[in-house]
Formats: structure tokens, sequence, C-alpha cells
């Protein structure tokens, strides 16, 4: 059931067996994943179904470095569904090596590898409606009817070809499930801020938890275990704010909560000229489930290792946007919608300044010259995408001359010193906001550094096309538009040692007994991989956990599986 928590008797207190705080990607497959257990489920959610600016403003926070990182309240939606009313959709898992402990990448290794995640990553898949579990060509595509290779001829020990993302609707969670939870057992209550912990008189157990509503009710939740899903930013929050044992923060008795915050290290480079390829399709195929899938050039494990390189991939995408000179009417078309074009998709789109880099009058004429191909671009975005349930996911174009520019996403390195904090102003609810420090590592310019001059010998070796790019400006390239934004990752990292993590491989703080951290904070390396589908495949795995050790001691106890 769905109530307004301005609706709650105020300075009362509920009983609860668990509190889930936040209703985004993790908060809401976690609610669902126990539904039909026997444990009594509360779910708070700051937002309400409609996007309102006071609750979006309570992310407001400062940030060290505005080159290098976007305002706190951008790149994530307090609202029911939380950033998956905004999200893009791209899924892929983590690769194996992603878990390992690797001597060339600080601070890495998880308690858990990917063998742990793999029966929560199918059910996450459907969650997230990207269809079956299978993220290669060969596995998503039936011989009958084979996946076009990306590139024809391109053959190489470094770089595969083969390996795929596949595109969620995209799924907004609040709006997906909101009849399915209406309908439920789970409690959902909308407009409900958690407070600061207090921690009990038996010091390994919070609570409880104070919650208020903007239109000033308040009352407090008492719940056997609390699991926070309020995002990476937000979980350090509320974390730091709350004073824990040790008066620094909850689960923080070691300073880490906050540190080692991560996002992917991303940008557009050089010419791809694949004139001399014998095929080159870039573009998007639809799997049999009706998913888009896409192909990319993903550097191998082997060639990570002996390059001494994080992970990373490469798109083949298409020109500058607002550069009037790639005489593409589709793409001018794009340029001269900017208005309308969120915020957190225009600036990678546009970048920060675009009026001073064209001139409307240029990119008018390429829409008049390149008329027919607009005209059906504008009517297949508008049938495929506008009016569709399953988006087609993003701008497509074919150089007429095949000359594409480079697309990469890579792993950031767990830094320390990257760090979320608390600064010294309050939001109307009375809660320290937060500052915003991230930073970026030698490690990170290496992996770029590498990666990209591996994939130059691979296109000369496979002699089907070349890749130029100026190494100087890769530093530059790769913090143009700063963190990527909407991945907020590792302030809460899952580790064995208390001393250098916050969770443990259940997710639970290693501080107190009874509360649980899901999400991209939990995330000890970032892989290359876009998170979403790990962070619902780690809540449906906490779900189980859950499942197991709160319903042992419960008579009629449902089994410790999940059913979705
Ligand atoms: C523009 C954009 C594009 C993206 N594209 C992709 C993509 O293609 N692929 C991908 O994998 N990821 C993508 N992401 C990231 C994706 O949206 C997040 O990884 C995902 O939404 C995180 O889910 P979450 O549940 O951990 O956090 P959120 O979705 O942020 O949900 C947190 C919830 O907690 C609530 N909350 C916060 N504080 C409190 C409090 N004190 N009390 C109660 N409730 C609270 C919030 O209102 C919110 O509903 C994108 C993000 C953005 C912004």
């Amino acid at each position: 059931m769905i109530e307004d928590a301005n609706h709650v008797p105020a300075n009362t207190t509920l009983q609860t067996d668990v509190c889930i705080i936040g209703a985004g990607a993790a908060g809401v497959s976690l609610a669902l994943a126990l539904q039909d257990s026997d444990l009594h489920v509360t779910l708070l959610e700051s937002g309400s179904d409609q996007f309102a600016e006071a609750c979006q403003a309570l992310y407001q926070g400062s940030i060290t470095n505005e080159q290098l990182h976007p305002p706190a309240d951008s790149y994530r939606v307090r609202q029911f569904g939380g950033s998956t009313t905004l999200w893009g959709g791209r899924c892929m898992p983590l690769d194996p090596i992603d878990f390992e402990e690797r001597d060339y990448i600080a601070n890495s290794g998880w308690p858990i590898n990917q063998a742990d995640l793999l029966p929560y990553y199918t059910q996450a898949n459907q969650l997230c409606e990207a269809g079956e579990f299978a993220y290669t060509a060969e596995k998503a595509f039936p011989a009958s009817r084979p996946m076009r290779p990306m590139i024809g001829g391109f053959v190489s020990d470094t770089y595969s070809s083969d390996t795929l993302e596949r595109f969620s609707c995209p799924t907004d969670f609040g709006k997906r499930y909101q009849r399915r939870l209406q309908r439920g057992p789970v409690r959902v209550l909308l407009n409900a801020n958690a407070g600061c912990f207090s921690i009990g008189k038996d010091v390994r157990t919070a609570g409880p938890l104070p919650v208020k509503t903007l239109a000033g009710n308040y009352f407090t939740v008492n719940a056997r275990v609390y699991v926070i899903a309020t995002g990476g930013l937000e979980t350090a929050r509320l974390l730091l704010a709350s004073p824990g044992m040790s008066g620094r923060g909850l689960g923080n008795a070691y300073g880490v909560v906050g540190r080692y915050y991560m996002s992917h290290i991303a940008g557009t480079i050089g010419i791809v000229d694949l004139s001399q390829a014998s095929s080159v399709w870039h573009g998007y195929e639809i799997a049999e489930d009706g998913t888009y899938c896409r192909r990319r050039l993903a550097l191998v494990p082997q060639a990570q290792r002996e390059l001494r390189s994080g992970n990373f991939i490469a798109r083949l995408h298409h020109p500058h946007i607002p550069d009037a000179g790639h005489g593409s009417g589709i793409l001018s078309a794009l340029y001269l919608a900017r208005p309308i074009v969120p915020y957190e998709y225009a600036k990678r789109l546009y970048g920060e300044k675009p009026e001073a880099q064209a001139s409307t009058i240029a990119h008018l004429s390429n829409v008049i010259k390149d008329s027919p191909q607009t005209v059906a671009f504008l009517w297949n975005w508008l049938r495929r995408r506008t009016l569709a349930e399953r988006k087609f996911p993003s701008v497509i174009v074919r150089p007429k001359n095949l000359r594409f520019s480079l697309d990469f996403h890579a792993e950031q390195e767990p830094n320390p010193s990257s760090r979320v904090t608390l600064n010294s102003s309050f939001d109307p609810l009375g809660m320290p906001r937060i500052n915003i420090d991230w930073r970026y590592s030698e490690q990170d310019l290496r992996t770029v550094n590498v990666a990209l001059s591996a994939l130059k010998n691979a296109f000369e070796e496979s002699k089907v096309g070349s890749f130029s790019y100026q190494p100087e400006e890769v530093e530059s390239e790769m913090t143009r538009y700063g963190a990527y934004g909407g991945h907020h990752l590792g302030t809460a990292r899952m580790g064995n040692d208390p001393a250098t993590s916050v969770v443990n491989a259940d997710c639970r703080l290693h501080e107190v007994d009874n509360v649980y951290v899901v999400g991209g904070a939990v995330f000890p390396t970032s892989g290359q991989a876009n998170p979403t589908l790990t962070i619902v495949a780690l809540a449906l795995r906490a779900a189980t956990h859950l499942r197991k050790t709160l319903s042992a001691g419960k008579a009629g106890s449902a089994p410790a599986t999940t059913h979705l």
C-alpha cells in the first residue's frame, strides 16, 4: 500500500521488521523482493510521485571544484522512483575482473565475486526490463539471426567487439512498480524524509529513526533492521550526519565513510576512419525479446592485466554536435533542440557553452540541405522514442565518410582523497548538507592513455581502419565534463576489514548489527559498467540475506528465496 507520510499520526512510533530508506532502483527492488516474505516492511521515500522543486532542493550541496563535478542536486532525482525517473537505461553487469584485487589498481578487490551476483543479475535484468541476461552477441542473438559485426574484418587480441550493452525501456521504477506496491503488503510512505540514526543503549543496534515531512509532520520508525537505499551521495550524508558509536558518523569509526568516491572517466576523442572497412555497424539491434542491444569495443581482461589498466570500453560516436561543419541535418536538428534537452543530457551533447561554438544559421542550413534524412529521422524519433513504451536509446548518425569520433567509458580507481563530507550548512529539515570533492588519479589517466594507444595499434594491426588522436589532449578530454554524472559509487565501500571498508559482504555496516546499505555506495571499485543493473542485483541479494536472517526466528517463516 502507498500512503502519504503526512497522514501518519504525529509523534507516533511505527513498528516494522525492515525499514527501507529510499525508493529508487535499489529500494523498490528490495521492497518487491520482500513482498511475499513474512516480514513487515516499511519503505520510506522522501519524494512523492510527482517531481517537486522543494523536495529536490534537499539535495543541494557544495562542490570543491565545479569544473570537475556537477551541482549536488543535478544527476539525481528526489522523487518516488529516484534517479530512474531520468536515467538512460544502459545495462550491463560488472566483469569477473572487476571483483579481483589487482596490484595495479590501489584499493581494489571485492569480498564477493561475479558468481555470487550471477543469480541476482538474471532477476535484475527482468526488473530493469532489459530482457535476457545475455551480454554477448552470440548469446543474445540466435545463430539463425546473427548480430551484424561491428567492424567487418576487425580482429584483435586486445579488444573484443562481441560484448553488448542492453537497454532498459528505460524503466522508471516508481511508475512501473507503483501498482504492484500499491496492491502489496509493503507499507510505502511518500514525503517521508529519514533523519539521523540514534544509537540505542545496546550500542550495536541503531534506531529508532526520526522521519520528517516538508509539511511539518514528525514520527519515528522502530525497525529490526534498516536498509539505506538513498543513492551513493545521500548514503554518505545520512551516515555522516548520524553520530554513531565514535561520534564521527555511523559506521565511520575509521573515517572511511564518504571516501573513495568514484564515478566513471568518460570522454570523446579523436577520429576513427573506417572508410576502408568491409562493413561498419555501430547502431542498435533488437534482440528476440525486444531489447535494444549495441556492441562496443572492450579492452579484454588479459590486456588490462598486461597494460596495468583499469577496465575500459569505447563506442563509435557521431561528430561534435555544436560544430556545424559536420554537415549532418540530424545533428543540427539536435543542436537546435537543445533548449528542451534536460541539463543532464545537454552537458555532454553540447558542452557547457554551446552558443559560443556554433552558428544557428549554419545549423539551419544543414537541416534544410539534409531535409529528406532529417525528416525521416524526426519521424522515426517520434514513433520509436517519444511515443514508444520501449524507447529507442539514443541518436545514432552514420557519417557519410565513415569517420567517427570515439566515445570512451573507463573505470576510475578508488581514491581515499576523492571524498564526500558534510559542509556547515543545513537543509530546512535540519540535515547537514554535503560537500563533494571528486578527484581523479594518475592511474585514471594511465588507464585512458594505455587503452587508447592499444586501440590505435589494434586498428593498425587489423588493417580495417585507423584511429588518430592527440595523446597530449587525453587528460583535458577525459575531464572536459568532469565526473560522469549519475554514477555515485564507493562512499560506503564493501570489504572484510572495518579499517578500510564500511559494510561487510552482506552489505551490513561493520559497526552495528541492524543497518544495511544497498546501492552504488557499497561498490569497492567501479568497473567500466554503468552501475544500475549491479545495484539492483545487490538489492535482490540483500533481500535473500534478510529473509534468511530475519525469518529464522519467526513462526511459519517463508522460504529464503526471492520471488519477484
Ligand atoms: C541522466 C542520468 C542518466 C543515467 N543513465 C544511466 C544508465 O544508462 N545506466 C545506468 O546503469 N545508470 C544510469 N544512471 C544512474 C542511475 O540512475 C542510478 O544508478 C540509479 O538510479 C541508482 O539507484 P538508487 O536506488 O541507488 O538511487 P536513486 O535512484 O538515487 O534513489 C534514491 C532514492 O532515495 C530517496 N531519498 C534520498 N534521501 C532520502 C531520505 N533522507 N529519506 C527518504 N528517502 C530518501 C530519493 O528520493 C530517491 O528516490 C543515470 C543517472 C542519470 C542522472
